[in-house]
């Protein structure tokens, strides 16, 4: 089901030009540590240059991997190629914000190796924006839209946020007219969450920000879901549309479907051979760590038969792609449970897999608790 099967390459970039109050990735506001970072990270290249063979994707993320300058880019971009094989055709991805795209750099990011931008629009609207704590404006996003294509990007993916405190579904479907002008390849719909230890989690306990109930947040899924595969787009995940299938994103794939892949960088995660593992959030253990010529590694976990088989069924209810009915046990309880769930409209069988609906999606964070 997945043809992506080589591993994947994830390196996190934990700097920020300033922290958005809604996010919890690991991230520092501050650019001070970027050259210690860039040689931990080499060392850490170094560390697992024999332990992958071929990648097919590989993932710039963070943090804001386009604060770094071209300069900086390049050097890891060289210091992979010498140590990691990519196959060709690799999708090599790069987060970008708004506000960095200049034409040099959009130049540079294609000459470097890169083949698709993930764009952190989140909205068009200037008071949404400035509600999400963004630093860049509608306008510098279509911009970077423009300077992307005038690169020669020819896969663009656009993040959007929903569900904000005050925003209408007339606003929201705004902003999606507004995201169709540029045709992007992929666009990635995210519901606002409220991340224990942001400044959105203390606002709302507070009763400072109120999130929107539950039944708008099914009536924004399910506008979105329709929306845009009326517009040609596919709903292949949850959060994710494309525009061919070509353009599903490659590299999320090994987590959908537990290909092994490498993080690397500060809080990254890993997994291969039914083991997870993960580094230190902080950026100065990450960098300790490696500086004493040690794995910077902080915790793993070794998953059972069984929790794998779980893990299947749980991101497979997350993707139009489904799980493998194999994942089941027919002949007992949950047989039953999936005669029951398809009655229902939340799932459906094609050929040897189960696959949600569009309403099973709206649900899929419960489903998997069926087929324990
Ligand atoms: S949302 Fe993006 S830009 Fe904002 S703090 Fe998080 S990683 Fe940084």
């Amino acid at each position: 089901m997945n043809p992506y099967q080589k591993n994947g390459l994830y390196i996190h970039v934990p700097f920020c030009r300033t922290k958005c109050p809604y996010c919890g990735f690991y991230s520092i506001a501050s650019t001070s540590l970027i050259s210690r970072w860039l040689e931990a990270l080499k060392k850490e290249v170094v560390y697992y240059k024999d332990r992958f063979e071929y990648f097919d994707s590989l993932y710039l993320g963070g943090g804001t991997p386009t604060l770094l300058s071209t300069r900086d880019l390049e050097k890891i971009m060289q210091h992979l190629f010498a140590h990691f094989d990519f196959v060709p055709n690799t999708e090599f991805t790069i987060e970008a914000n708004p506000g960095d795209l200049t034409s040099d750099k959009a130049d540079g990011l294609k000459a470097m190796g890169f083949n698709r931008v993930n764009l952190g629009v989140q909205s068009f609207n200037p008071q949404e924006l400035l509600f999400l704590g963004r630093s860049h404006t509608g306008e510098e996003a279509e911009s970077a839209l423009k300077t992307l294509r005038a690169s020669g990007f020819e896969n663009v993916g656009i993040d959007l946020i929903y569900g904000l405190d005050g925003q209408s579904l007339k606003g929201w479907i705004n902003t999606l007219n507004r995201t169709l002008t540029f045709q992007p390849e992929h666009i990635s719909c995210y519901q606002l969450t409220f991340e224990k230890q942001t400044p959105f989690w203390n606002m709302r306990k507070k009763g400072m920000i109120t999130p929107i109930g539950e039944k708008e947040e099914r009536s924004f899924f399910l506008t979105t879901s329709r929306f845009l595969e009326e517009k040609g787009y596919i709903h292949y995940e949850i959060s994710n549309f494309a525009r061919e299938k070509i353009y599903y994103s490659h590299h999320n794939y090994k987590y959908w479907y537990h290909v092994p892949y490498l993080g690397l960088g500060p809080s990254a995660h890993s997994f291969q051979n039914k083991t997870r593992w993960w580094n230190f959030r902080s950026i100065r253990r990450y960098c300790e760590a490696l500086e004493e010529h040690k794995a910077p590694v902080e915790g793993h976990e070794d998953l059972t038969n069984n929790q794998m088989r779980l893990e299947s069924i749980a991101l497979g209810l997350r993707t139009r792609d489904g799980f493998a009915i194999k994942e089941t046990d027919l002949e007992s309880q949950s047989g039953d449970i999936l005669s029951r769930l398809q009655i229902s409209g939340f799932l459906t069988i094609k050929k040897d897999r189960i696959v949600p609906t569009r309403k099973g999606f709206l649900v899929a964070d419960h489903l998997p608790l069926c087929f324990q």
